[in-house]
């Protein structure tokens, strides 16, 4: 083997490579090659003195980048501002919820409707109107459920109301209990504004980039 071949192998060795070859036969080559030896000890010295070489001054650019920077990060302003209109939308949705509940659960129990309507239709009734209930109160603790209970309370609003408005001409409902039917309303549109909003949230780039990262992680 050459001295080229055991320089190469020295060099290897101070970068923390392999040697590509076993190391006790260097140690036999650097015993008795004198040229070798020095040059080993040579190169040794040299990479020494690279590695503890102070790097070169920089100026400090602290200040500069600081006052360069926006008073406040346009994203974190963004995701306050997103932050606060989701826990406005929880919170409205569950006074919808807890009122909802509230004018549900005594017709439930008591079987003493409005209007006097046989006792089980007013269990019924109280029934639907407390799973409604429920169905607001689960979106406003789980946002994500938005769109999966959207089916049902948008149907049952649909059909309700016009219904509502008919019986209200022909006087076979009073005006308070038809009122009652307004907060069905205002949650299903808080539940589809919640919904729209976890539409949005999907395709925005933070989320994009977190999932492509979360990817990449798992993979
Ligand atoms: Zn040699």
């Amino acid at each position: 083997m050459s001295c080229l071949t055991f320089r190469e192998a020295i060099s290897a060795r101070l970068d923390g490579e392999s040697l590509g070859m076993p190391a006790r036969e260097l140690e036999r080559h650097l015993d008795t090659c004198a040229g070798c030896a020095g040059w080993s000890d040579e190169a040794a010295r040299v990479t020494r003195r690279a590695r503890l070489a102070s790097a070169p001054a920089v100026p400090d650019l602290t200040g500069a980048v600081l006052a360069a920077l926006p008073r406040e990060l346009p994203g974190a302003a963004a995701a306050a501002r997103r932050q606060l209109l989701d826990t406005g939308l929880r919170l409205a949705l569950l006074a919808v919820g807890v009122a909802q509940a509230g004018i549900a659960w005594p017709v439930l129990v008591s079987g003493a409707g409005a209007m006097s309507a046989p006792a089980h239709m007013t269990h019924e009734t109280g029934a639907w109107n407390l799973a409604v209930a429920a169905a607001f109160l689960a979106v406003a603790a789980a946002p994500r459920l938005a769109a999966g209970a959207l089916p049902f309370l948008l149907s049952f609003t649909v059909l309700l109301l016009p219904v509502t408005l008919a019986d209200l001409g022909s006087g076979h409902v009073h005006a308070d209990r038809a009122l009652t039917h307004l907060l069905l309303v205002v949650g299903v549109v808080l539940v589809s504004a919640g919904a729209w909003r976890n539409r949005a949230r999907k395709r925005s780039p933070r989320v994009l980039l977190s999932r492509i990262r979360e990817r990449g992680l798992a993979a």
